[in-house]
């Protein structure tokens, strides 16, 4: 046995012969196989170590193996692992009280959940109830999570595959999208206008007295890191005042950091009635989840009872593992960080603008950043189009493929490469990336014209 686990030609054909990977054809994975982290780098059981541009999926904002999380973790499963939610514990009311301190004030209650689709999913049933109505306004360049509900949520390409079976009551619009905006504009702003009176129509037409909440992204992620033009976020506030739609901002990726604030929505200086959050609540130490509330909305549960509820809710060990992770945020300045290592990547990819054709456009808030990769800067073609069928991904499978060879891991989506490293890499740490990043980029060069 004790041989069996430390072979790594068995270890692969364990993962392969008896596990699912997500999202992928199952035949001819070469998935990385991972034996440690520590700090930005990740290592395989050949030693290779590769540079972790996007802290795996985005989650792992304080870095790999940081044994103060460790250590709580062992102490909590020490004491008490495991309590059924009805019953209190010290980490579910520290972290309660941690996470009302760092969002907005309005913001008082948290409800726990296991990762990001479940609080999606609680989040649009919260909305529901509150409001009475039934319809979710979201936009169609977003990812929400896979769940039935979340991924309907989303306008991202996977929820086609169970499209015929999504959950009723979503309507999705279309994004400011400035580099590529579906109308006719000349600055953010116009497009930001543009689109937030498109949405203002469609939930005329939709009916305003339908329509519980506007579903968000703090800021955009997987779908392309499509910044939001200044003044949108007050447009749509403004919609959700005047209808009284509820403003739900999903802050799983955007979340704990990540864009140089505590939130993406932070940036935007409006109020949101919900934030969905996950994956940097315990930088993907432990599972765990939280929806904040308005006190408005908690409130309206005192005299009824709230119809949610997780076995693991507030599990008193991943409660634990967040804790620890907010005191290292702080501790160590991370957020700040995020800002300063944000800005110091704003100047240098402008430089490699000057050195890549091929990079059309880069959108970045903190660290979380996206290259977009065209064929041709004045029409903007793109490298691979949305939803990229295998034949369209040529190109871009072998920047991927170099970026890997060199010792980077990145996530690399049809035409974006995504740099959204740990919140405390360094700026050696961040010139190391670039230049894997630059020298796989090349290829991307050989394709371009114009
Ligand atoms: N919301 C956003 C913005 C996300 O990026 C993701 C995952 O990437 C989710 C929700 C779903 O989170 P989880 O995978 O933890 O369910």
């Amino acid at each position: 046995m004790e041989t069996l686990t430390h072979d790594k030609q068995q270890i692969l054909q364990d993962n392969l012969d008896y596990t699912l990977f997500s999202w992928s054809k199952q035949a001819g994975l070469n998935p990385i196989n991972a034996e440690r982290a520590e700090g930005v780098y990740v290592y395989d059981r050949d030693g290779k170590r590769y540079i972790d541009f996007s802290s795996q999926l985005m989650n792992v904002n304080i870095g790999h193996g940081n044994q103060k999380v460790t250590e709580a973790v062992a102490a909590q499963m020490q004491e008490l692992s495991y309590v059924y939610p009805g019953m209190i514990t010290k980490t579910r009311g520290d972290l309660g009280r941690r996470l009302a301190e760092i969002t907005p004030p309005n913001l008082t209650k948290a409800f726990f959940t296991l990762g990001g689709a479940e609080s999606i999913e609680n989040a649009i049933k919260l909305a529901r109830i509150y409001t009475g109505r039934h319809k979710i306004v979201t936009l169609y360049l977003s990812f929400h999570g896979a769940s039935y509900g979340a991924i309907s949520a989303g306008g991202d390409p996977r929820k086609l595959a169970v499209d015929s079976q999504a959950m009723p009551g979503v309507v999705h619009v279309e994004n400011p999208y400035f580099y590529r905006c579906p109308w006719y504009s000349t600055t953010p702003e116009e497009c930001a206008e543009r689109a937030a009176a498109h949405m203002e129509r469609v939930i005329q037409y939709e009916g305003p007295g339908n329509v519980a909440a506007i579903l968000m992204e703090g800021e955009s992620g997987t779908s392309g890191c499509i910044k939001y033009p200044p003044t949108y976020w007050q447009r749509v506030r403004s919609i959700c005042d005047k209808y009284g739609i509820l403003l739900i901002a999903d802050e799983v990726m955007s979340g704990f950091g990540r864009t140089g604030k505590w939130f993406g929505s932070d940036h935007h200086g409006v109020k949101v009635d919900m934030m969905a959050m996950a994956k940097g609540i315990t930088a993907g130490y432990l599972p765990l989840g939280a929806v904040m509330v308005d006190e408005k909305i908690a409130a309206s549960f005192n005299d009824k009872p709230l119809p949610l509820g997780l076995t693991y809710s507030a599990h008193p060990v991943s409660c634990a593992a967040a804790v620890a992770v907010l005191d290292i945020y702080e501790e160590e300045n991370m957020v700040e960080n995020a800002a300063k290592m944000g800005r110091y990547l704003d100047a240098r990819i402008c430089d490699l603008m000057g050195e890549h054709p091929s990079i059309g456009d880069w959108r970045n808030t903190g660290l979380l950043g996206c290259l977009e990769l065209v064929k041709n800067r004045t029409t903007k073609e793109p490298m691979a189009p949305w939803n990229a069928a295998p034949d369209q991904m040529e190109v871009m499978n072998q920047v991927a493929a170099k970026i890997r060879e060199l010792g980077m891991y990145t996530f690399v989506r049809w035409n974006y490469i995504f740099i959204a490293p740990p919140l405390n890499i360094t700026k050696e740490e961040v010139e190391e990336g670039l230049d894997i990043i630059s020298q796989a980029i090349r290829i991307a060069d050989q394709h371009t014209h114009g």
